[in-house]
């Protein structure tokens, strides 16, 4: 069964799958860089996004180490964190309510690979 992406193995993985939700967030006609990088770069966060609001241009930065780990009782795949952080940017920079955009980011992984809300837990 495909499910979702835990870690980009390369750079042209993570591009492919950003062009992937950018069509699906009607994101295209943002200019969006995302790379992958130490947790020290963004104080151990799951991502980090910089956008450029007037001109539409983004840098997504995710930590390679914490998705191959997770939380404790929750997977966090990279590919819900890079959806949640372009969903910030579909909402704009007043999407303060980061529960409603996890789960929103959930929701769009649950459609694309057809699994329940538990697959995110880890003991399933
Ligand atoms: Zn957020």
């Amino acid at each position: 069964m495909k499910e979702p992406i835990t870690t980009f193995g390369a750079q042209d993985e993570l591009n492919a799958c950003l062009a992937y939700w950018q069509e699906k967030l009607f994101l295209q006609h943002w200019l969006v860089i995302a790379v992958m990088v130490d947790a020290g770069e963004i104080d151990g966060n799951s991502g980090r996004t910089v956008a450029q609001w007037g001109g539409s241009t983004a840098l997504i930065r995710l930590n390679r180490e914490y998705h191959e780990h997770g939380k404790p009782h929750t997977k966090c795949p990279v590919e819900l964190t890079l959806v949640h952080e372009l969903l910030h940017l579909r909402l704009g920079k007043e999407s303060e309510n980061e529960a409603l955009v996890e789960q929103m980011a959930k929701s769009f992984l649950m459609v694309k690979y057809q699994i329940p809300l538990t697959w995110f837990r880890k003991d399933m």
